[in-house]
């Protein structure tokens, strides 16, 4: 049996490679586990080599046949990508069974079963093999809850060329480390009204021994030095999983950086220091009270944020906070009051993003509550991180506002544009991104 699992090639990213394909080696790493040595599969990392690049049907042309190939779609910016990929696959290939699962599958089931032979919803550990073995069924769904994450097998990575799994860029501002990305959890329990990153809709943690084993692993093989945590919760908040996790990295000697929420205490805070956590980045998502009311994030408030602030500079921690602009509810002085929250909270870094009504999120489905009179269902204009770099890109920002919301006039799509650009290269200018 023949299996490809396809990377796309993440084409909103300036750098694909400083991220890794994190679920494809996962998911393949379990399927070779259940089906044997013997099954033949591939991950096949489109990842740099964009539906832009006019040489894209060719490099698709050029892939060898498969019984399988699989996909893992977390991102919808990535969906009309891997559309178009099936279609010519299918069309060299009309034998070859094309399965798909991840969050951008969950939340749009009607239109990915049109595409792909089969859909999964939910988690893929079982998932894909059922739908490799049962191949006429349409959707194979488990619950999150009957999945554990905790004694999974951890990702081999030798499916990758060394420099695909490891990069030099990932803590390029701490120094010259060989780093990789894991994830010690997975889902969020919160539910704020712009995210799809919430799924499962709860903190599934891995097992401290897993988490040792799978670092040792990383240390032996490629030897690394740094990781970066993508678990939406890094400081776990309940301490029954918190402290033996922070345990197990701490013995494994490595450094690492990380996202949590601003609930994290100081008491979690120090461990992290001490278990080598260089650098944590925080959701604040918005500096106004209103906003953060309507995006339903009142369980931390500015002085939470401030407190987590202030805790993380007392033991040496550096903070990056995560910022979203046009998001329903913005006052007119949004860019002033944002650059004053800045000025006042002194973060290292700061990662300011676009709002993007997602599919599946609570705002997408219900865009009436927030005044949103056009979302644009094209994928490929879906993408958060925007004008970073250069003033000069067109994706981003896909729906608009009505003129007239229940919180007053509301901001254009080009309005919000030279608001990001604005603060962009506001921080650009105090070297506050990277
Ligand atoms: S934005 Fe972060 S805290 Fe909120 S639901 Fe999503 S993952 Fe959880």
């Amino acid at each position: 049996m023949r299996i490809g699992f396809i990377v796309p090639s993440w084409h909103y990213f300036k750098d694909p490679f400083k991220l890794q394909p994190y679920w494809e080696l996962y998911y393949s790493s379990i399927l070779k586990k259940k089906l044997g040595e013997k099954t033949d599969i591939k991950i096949i990392d489109l990842r740099g080599k964009s539906k832009k690049n006019e040489k894209f049907n060719e490099i698709i042309n050029e892939l060898d046949e498969k019984d399988f190939y699989l996909y893992w779609i977390m991102k919808s910016g990535d969906a009309n990508e891997i559309y178009s990929i099936v279609d010519l696959l299918k069309k060299k290939f009309p034998r070859s069974k094309h399965i798909a699962g991840g969050t951008h599958v969950d939340m749009l089931q009607d239109e990915c079963k049109k595409v792909f032979d089969s859909i999964i919803v939910g988690p893929g550990e079982n998932s894909f093999l059922n739908a490799i073995q049962n191949g006429s069924e349409k959707k194979f769904l488990e619950s999150y809850s009957k999945v554990d994450f905790a004694d999974t097998p951890y990702p081999k990575r030798d499916w990758l060329p060394y420099n695909s799994v490891i990069s030099k860029n990932m803590f390029k501002q701490y120094g010259d480390y060989n780093a990789t990305m894991v994830y010690f959890s997975r889902g969020c329990f919160y539910r704020c009204a712009y995210c799809v990153y919430n799924v499962p809709n709860k903190l599934q943690a891995k097992s401290p021994k897993l988490i040792e084993d799978e670092i040792n692993y990383l240390k032996t093989n490629y030897d690394v030095q740094a990781i970066l945590l993508k678990d939406e919760i890094a400081l776990n908040p309940n301490k029954k999983i918190f402290f033996p996790q922070m345990e197990a990295i701490g013995n494994s000697n490595i450094l690492w950086r990380g996202q949590t929420t601003s609930i994290g205490t100081y008491e979690q805070l120090k461990l992290a220091k001490e278990t080598g956590c260089l650098e944590l980045s925080v959701g604040i998502e918005t500096v106004d009270d209103n906003v953060m009311k309507m995006i339903d994030k009142t369980w931390q408030s500015e002085k939470i944020i401030n407190q987590f602030i202030e805790n993380a500079k007392k033991v040496g921690i550096k903070i990056k906070i995560c910022l979203i602009l046009g998001l329903p509810g913005e006052p007119k002085n949004i860019v002033d009051k944002t650059i004053n929250f800045i000025e006042k909270q002194k973060p290292d870094y700061v990662s300011l993003s676009g709002f993007c009504p997602m599919p599946g999120s609570p705002i997408y489905q219900n865009p009436d509550k927030y005044d949103i009179e056009f979302i644009d269902k094209n994928w490929d204009k879906h993408a958060h991180l925007l004008f970073r770099f250069s003033n000069n890109e067109s994706v981003g920002l896909p729906f608009r506002y009505k003129k007239q919301t229940h919180w007053g006039n509301s901001f254009s799509r080009e309005e919000i544009i030279l608001n990001i650009q604005h603060i962009q290269r506001w921080l650009s200018s105090k070297s506050m991104v990277y």
